[in-house]
């Protein structure tokens, strides 16, 4: 639903939705038009489409449950790289990275260059550094680039990146040039990953915190 679509247009759809369809079992016996029903309003029906298509495959051929692999998601109608990896890593807390406009424009402005997302999710595959959660480093990567390192004036100020970002403090980034996977700066590109792991691991272990005990895990985050 969220595709091309913004999260308040959702927020209320989502819940009907799931009222009517709890879980995949629920779409056995029901038509195309039932789904189409409750989806009204929201456009882009390509997308109800191939939701019920898909569901009908993962009843049929997968038991009811959705797959776990990237090779058999993308296989699902109308699920490409970016829906498998969100699932794998968000859903599942697999090792996957979904890369959105936000974190592409975080990691090019940091390295002063523009990556291309293949290059950037071949990096992280090989240079991650947190193991303890996919999912909760995909989420606040993109959060962090949609609140801190806006598009057009980024608050280098209060950026945790900001003493070694290559576009630290100009008023509108535009990067231009290209880097390929061989000409990235793996310092730089290994300390994101470091800063970064470290703030996921501390926000888990404050969220683990029972009153009274000392965090087991998590650090502060480094002070770059
Ligand atoms: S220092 Fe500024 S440009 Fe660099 S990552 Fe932070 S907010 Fe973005």
């Amino acid at each position: 639903m969220l595709q091309q679509t913004t999260v308040p247009t959702v927020e209320n759809k989502i819940q009907i939705f799931l009222k009517k369809f709890p879980n995949f079992q629920s779409f056995k016996r029901k038509k195309l038009e039932d789904v189409m029903s409750v989806w009204s309003g929201l456009g882009y029906y390509n997308r109800a489409i191939n939701l019920f298509k898909s569901i009908e495959i993962i009843n049929l051929k997968y038991g009811g449950t959705l797959p776990k692999t990237k090779i058999e998601l993308i296989g699902l109608p109308g699920i490409g790289k970016y829906t498998a990896n969100a699932i794998l890593a968000i859903g599942f807390n697999k090792k996957a990275f979904p890369i959105d406009v936000n974190i592409k424009r975080l990691i090019s402005r940091i390295i002063g260059s523009n990556i291309n997302e293949n290059d950037l999710e071949l990096l992280l595959e090989n240079l991650f550094i947190n193991k303890k959660s996919y999912r909760k480093f995909s989420e606040s990567m993109m959060d962090y680039s949609s609140s801190i390192c806006l598009k057009s004036k980024p608050k280098c100020s209060e950026c945790i990146f900001r003493n070694f970002c290559k576009s630290a403090n100009k008023t509108f980034v535009s990067i231009q040039s290209k880097k390929n996977f061989k000409d990235i700066n793996f310092y730089i590109f290994k300390k994101v990953n470091k800063i970064f792991s470290n703030a996921v691991l501390s926000h888990i272990g404050q969220l683990e915190q029972k009153p009274g005990e000392v965090l087991k895990r998590g650090s502060p985050i480094d002070s770059p």
